[in-house]
């Protein structure tokens, strides 16, 4: 018997009658584009995490360069990324004329090192470039630690956009992902822990301007209606469909949270003698993307997966490269006392299937073919 990675069957089922009766009143309405669920979804989606303003868009990469469009990102601009994350959040900084600066990830947390931030700065400003915001990610489903990096933005003068697309409503000192930067996006990829039926993505900011100026950009720059076109924008809108598929996933959506807090504490109470099972610092609560594992070095690691594989047990490596080895990222500022830990993790990490419903007998399996490899 084979284990799935992440078993978006098992909810399906659970939500299958409301599912299929939310696309049939789309389906009879036909506002396919921006119709009543859409903004019925932003609504639910703010308040769920505290957020003033949410707004759907077509998916998490999207979001993101929404976001740099109504902070009014220019050329010569740097913005600064981990080097450790999914393309998109890097990607996103070049299609709007910026510069990307690599920044070093933490070994425990996997998220944005707050001292190597420090030193990326210097050198964009030996440089010449304008030091113009932070995008630090959720790796995993653990928020970065805000604190600390909104801390040195500020006294850079930087804003900050929270790229959430795997950590989205992951509590940080008693807040959710959502309400702590200037601007947070996220993705409802269906692999992604509140994810849709195809692609979708989300903004959120307390900012009314930002918000009606994102509105603007994700419909082709539009001013008061959509054919007086106040700015060069974009087509970037959540389809209907999806935000009434999203209404009764979110409905479930702290439930299983919570039933991720279970399968998480069930591998770390059971693997955490044999690995280095995943840190949560105090006062943070992952949404559990990814459980993954840190190994002493890739032999241990590829050993483990080999073995895992042979057992039925599908492992993935998140990520197999940081960012600043891939050829289209080649050229990019980083972090001039080197991006070790970016570098390093790659070989070393190993992510188990989770997801809310994976039940303890399998999960039991799972956990004795790891400490067996
Ligand atoms: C998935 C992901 C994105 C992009 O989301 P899409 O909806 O696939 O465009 C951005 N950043 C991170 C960290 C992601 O994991």
């Amino acid at each position: 018997m084979t284990v799935p990675f992440i078993d978006l069957a098992a909810q399906q089922e659970r939500l299958q009658p409301n599912i299929d009766n939310a696309i049939k009143r789309v389906l009879e309405h036909g506002g396919f584009i921006m119709g009543p669920e859409v903004a019925q979804f932003e609504k639910e989606l703010a308040s769920f995490c505290g957020a003033k303003h949410a707004l759907g868009c077509a998916n998490g990469t999207d979001a993101l360069q929404l976001a740099l469009m109504a902070l009014g990102v220019e050329a010569g601009d740097a913005v600064f990324v981990p080097a450790f994350t999914f393309a998109a959040t890097a990607e996103v900084v070049p299609l709007v004329g910026a510069s990307v600066v690599f920044v070093d990830v933490d070994e425990r947390t996997f998220n944005m090192d707050p001292q190597s931030l420090k030193r990326a700065i210097a050198l964009a400003k030996d440089e010449g470039l304008r030091p113009f915001c932070i995008i630090p990610v959720d790796l995993f489903g653990l928020s970065a630690d805000y604190d600390a990096l909104i801390a040195i933005a500020r006294e850079n003068g930087m804003k900050v956009i929270g790229d959430s697309a795997q950590g989205f409503a992951a509590i940080y000192k008693g807040r959710r992902t959502g309400s702590l930067c200037d601007v947070t996006t996220t993705s409802f990829f269906p692999a992604k822990p509140l994810g849709c039926y195809g692609d979708g993505g989300a903004v959120f900011t307390d900012d009314a301007e930002l918000a009606a100026l994102i509105d603007s950009y994700r419909v082709h720059g539009k001013g008061t209606d959509k054919y007086s076109n106040d700015r060069v924008g974009i087509n970037s809108r959540l389809d209907t469909i999806q935000a009434a598929i999203l209404l009764e996933k979110l409905s479930i959506y702290a439930e299983e949270i919570e039933a991720r807090q279970r399968v998480a504490k069930r591998y770390s109470e059971a693997l955490s003698e044999r690995f280095a099972t995943p840190y949560v610092p105090e006062g943070y609560v992952s949404v559990w993307a990814q459980y993954t594992l840190t190994m002493e070095n890739a032999e241990e690691r590829d050993r483990v997966k080999a073995a895992a594989q042979a057992a039925g047990v599908p492992t993935m490596i998140y990520y197999p490269s940081p960012l600043h080895k891939l050829k289209a990222y080649a050229g990019a500022l980083a972090d001039p006392q080197g991006l070790s830990m970016s570098e390093t993790l790659p070989g070393r990490v190993l992510s188990l299937p989770m997801h809310p419903y994976l039940e303890a007998e399998v999960q039991d399996r799972i956990i004795r073919v790891l400490l067996n490899a």
